[in-house]
């Protein structure tokens, strides 16, 4: 049951030994272990059983979480995923997940996920309405502008929170948009919020190519999912002269070793609903897509895609982490191991929970920033992120993943020590 959260938090009891183990001037701020393993812990389980009326007059019942893990650094954050295999399990993983990324990134947030299992593409809008209005009304007293704020995640967008806005907003009896992010810009979501992670995603791939003198003009790029991060990135890495040789949905992937023209896939996904059989390509697997023979491979999709059965194939130098949790952490040692980085999705993926409190700041403030001030601070935030973790690894000489863990406990750790248990 609790297997993938336990997977986590492995990662932090493995760090802390680490930094415990460091000597003299290198020694970083760390409680012991034993201090800070509340962490070990969500700190609020949310389950709500969410009626809906269907379309067809059937009723029917489905299953919501809200999973507030830490709030040590300021109001629990995270987004809302909307899938047939969502559980508790797996939320709870990603909801510590949002705390080590906050922490990372250095937004004043703690961390928290939800979600519904329901597949969302076998719902009418009207029956997706109901039942986003309904998880509302069922966690309502424990989300707010200051207790806990939720954003898009997997199969959510931006007209599911707005409806999130609308109910949470009719319930407080006022206007309160920044109870929520990742909103549409007619209802006060920030410029530059839909392409934030990819943005992101897209500043940490530049600034480790400068580190790893993989600095050709144009590398060659796998991605994996084709949704909000994964089509935002093809399309910004393909601007940047950079070459995309394979893409892939839930349906299959398509490969072309000199180079897909993103802008006609795009254009093609959205008129067939798939990317498979895309004419100037072949058709490969998921799986095939994965050990592709490319410089960079971009996991978009959901967790555990890369797993000890196949990390032995990767044949990726790098691999940038938009999904949430996609290499487990024993296949993450094995890249290691192989000489492969893996900028951690802590890190990597930040850039969607950046923009989001930068949205949340506006709402507050009821003033509005350009795309151009937006995208100029994400850059200034994720790349100081970027280097704090990159300094890490040179000093401790630990994979990147580590190192983004030591800086983020080293901030947990400050502020719970301060603040008191
Ligand atoms: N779902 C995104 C993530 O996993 C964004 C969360 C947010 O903006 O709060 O980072």
């Amino acid at each position: 049951m609790s297997k993938y959260f336990k997977q986590c938090t492995g990662q932090l009891s493995k760090t802390c030994s680490i930094m415990g183990n460091a000597d003299g001037d290198d020694k970083p701020f760390c409680l012991s272990y034993n201090e800070i393993k509340i962490l070990n812990f969500p700190k609020r389980i949310i389950e709500v059983s969410i009626p809906v009326k269907m379309d067809s007059g059937d009723l029917q019942v489905f299953t919501g979480y809200r999973i507030q893990h830490n709030d040590i650094r300021g109001p629990f954050k995270g987004g809302i995923r909307y899938h047939p295999k969502v559980n508790l399990d797996e939320i709870n993983a990603m909801a510590f997940t949002m705390t080590i990324k906050c922490a990372v990134a250095n937004i004043p947030y703690g961390g928290a996920k939800g979600g519904i299992t329901v597949d969302p593409k076998k719902l009418s809008q009207e029956e997706l309405e109901r039942l986003t209005r309904g998880y509302t009304r069922a966690i309502a007293d424990f989300i707010g502008p200051d207790k806990d704020i939720p954003a898009p995640d997997v199969y959510t967008n931006p007209q599911i929170m707005a409806w999130i806005m609308d109910e949470y907003s009719r319930i407080e009896g006022k206007n309160t948009p920044s109870a929520v992010t990742g909103k549409p810009l007619e209802i006060w979501g920030s410029q530059g919020r839909s392409t934030a992670t990819a943005q992101g995603g897209f500043y940490v791939l530049e600034s480790l190519l400068k580190k790893v003198k993989l600095n050709k003009k144009a590398i060659t790029i796998a991605v994996q999912g084709f949704g909000n991060a994964g089509m935002n990135f093809a399309e910004i890495a393909h601007t940047a002269g950079h070459k995309i040789v394979a893409v892939s949905d839930s349906k299959g992937g398509i490969y072309n070793p000199h180079g897909l023209d993103i802008k006609k896939v795009i254009e093609y996904k959205k008129t067939t609903g798939s990317v498979i059989d895309f004419r100037e390509a072949e058709n490969i697997t998921n799986e095939k897509l994965l050990e592709l023979p490319v410089n960079v491979l971009t996991p978009a999709a959901l967790e555990n895609e890369i797993t000890i059965r196949n990390a032995g194939r990767i044949k990726a130098n790098i691999i940038l982490e938009l999904a949430n949790c996609p290499t487990t952490i024993e296949a993450g040692e094995k890249l290691y191991k192989k000489g492969i980085i893996i900028a951690p999705d802590v890190l990597a993926n930040a850039g969607g929970v950046i923009v989001s409190y930068f949205e949340w700041v506006q709402n507050v403030r009821h003033f509005y920033w350009d795309k151009k001030k937006v995208n100029d601070r994400l850059k200034t935030q994720i790349i100081k992120a970027f280097n704090e973790v990159w300094n890490n690894t040179n000093r401790h000489n630990v994979n990147m993943r580590t190192a983004a863990y030591m800086l983020a406990i080293e901030k947990l750790g400050k502020a719970l020590k301060i603040r008191g248990i």
